[in-house]
């Protein structure tokens, strides 16, 4: 049985990779940092029901020493690496937290595995957002970068230390240029998310409105669940290397606004407004990624369409709303 070790197992990617390994015979381990709010802590791996199956160990990417004595203990075949303050919008707020955690948490890791598994095969969560302000209209593993946040520049810094302890120490370790990736699961805070959710509110008569920034900007967006599924297969292969992970479609805010409040039966120009205080220092106006090489090595296609993904995370939305409402009246 192969053994896996996934850092920000909590989150959104995190809990769709642990179904997906215990799927195919994993032992999987998770980093677990401590929280004062221990009932929210697993939430996710709860909602697809592995959280019993997945053993979780005590340590924060900002701590080395809990990092090793993980790893030591642990002693994976692969290691994902995709703890971050994972925010954009926060990292202009929080440079240095995202720095430390997003940028050098990486290597922290990186080096745990160089002194105790170096022949583990090691993902680093790489970004689209590196691409940033674009320097080709669709972006491949050759467009150069030009990162335009905090969370980008320490994204791109990861990605160049993984590219660097492949070549220096010879380790299995790749890099997955993933584009923006939604589900159930993503957080709240994500505009995508955030639209699903006010949907289900809106639908429900809990909310009136939903106040958002740039409506113009444009992402490329596809499913986690297909996402994590390119993540295993890089670790798969015989050579490491870096492969950008995209659906090949962009689409603005307003028309994923439009699609999602047309999947609740809604017209979504009656309810959104725009707010200047949800613009960003500096934005990444569009995001379009290519898969050509993932889908030529790898045999990696998405396999969900925008519209699926809308319409499961509304459902999924008003599901979550309508609990809540059926135990608030019992
Ligand atoms: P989430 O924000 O949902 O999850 C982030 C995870 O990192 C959480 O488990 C969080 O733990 C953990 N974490 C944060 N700080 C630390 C720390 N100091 N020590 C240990 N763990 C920590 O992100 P996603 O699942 O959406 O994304 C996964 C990775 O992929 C991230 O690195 C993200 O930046 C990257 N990425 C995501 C994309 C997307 O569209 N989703 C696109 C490209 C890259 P806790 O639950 O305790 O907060
Ligand atoms: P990002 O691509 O990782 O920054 O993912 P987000 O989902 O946070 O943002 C995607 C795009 O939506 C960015 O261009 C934001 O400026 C834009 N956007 C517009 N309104 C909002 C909002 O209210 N919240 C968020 N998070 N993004 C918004």
């Amino acid at each position: 049985m192969p053994t896996a070790l996934i850092t920000g197992i909590t989150g959104q990617d995190g809990a769709y990779l642990s179904q997906f390994l215990l799927q195919r015979g994993y032992s999987v381990h998770g980093l677990l940092r401590r929280s004062a709010s221990a009932e929210v802590i697993g939430e996710r791996l709860r909602w697809l029901g592995v959280l019993d199956q997945v053993a979780l160990h005590d340590g924060d990417l900002l701590d080395l020493s809990s990092v090793l004595r993980v790893v030591q203990e642990v002693q994976p075949d692969e290691v994902y690496n995709l703890a971050a303050q994972s925010f954009v919008h926060a990292s202009w707020q929080q440079p240095l937290l995202t720095g430390s955690v997003t940028g050098l948490g990486a290597v922290v890791l990186l080096e745990a595995v160089r002194l105790l598994c170096p022949r583990a095969h090691f993902y680093q969560a790489s970004s689209s957002e590196m691409f940033g302000k674009i320097q080709e209209p669709v972006q491949t593993e050759r467009t150069p970068f030009y990162p335009r946040s905090p969370y980008a520049a320490a994204k791109l810094y990861a990605h160049a230390m993984t590219v660097n302890y492949r070549e220096s120490f010879g380790l299995h370790a790749s890099s997955g240029i993933l584009f923006n990736h939604e589900s159930p699961l993503r957080g709240i805070e994500f505009v995508t998310r955030k639209i699903t959710d006010a949907v289900a509110r809106i639908k429900l008569g809990l909310a009136g409105e939903i106040r958002l920034g740039n409506l113009q900007a444009k992402r490329d967006w596809g499913h986690a669940r297909d996402y994590v599924r390119a993540m295993w297969l890089m670790c798969q292969q015989p050579e490491p290397g870096d492969y950008v992970v995209a659906t090949g479609r962009t689409t603005s805010i307003a028309d994923f606004c439009a699609l999602a409040f047309g999947c609740a039966g809604l017209d979504w120009k009656n309810y959104v407004t725009t707010d200047p205080a949800l613009l960003r220092p500096a934005e990444v106006e569009v995001l379009l990624g290519s898969a050509a090489k993932a889908k030529a090595v790898l045999d990696w296609e998405p396999e969900t369409t925008l519209e699926q993904l809308a319409a499961e995370m509304v459902e999924a939305d008003l599901a979550r709303h309508r609990a809540r409402l059926h135990a608030a009246a019992s």
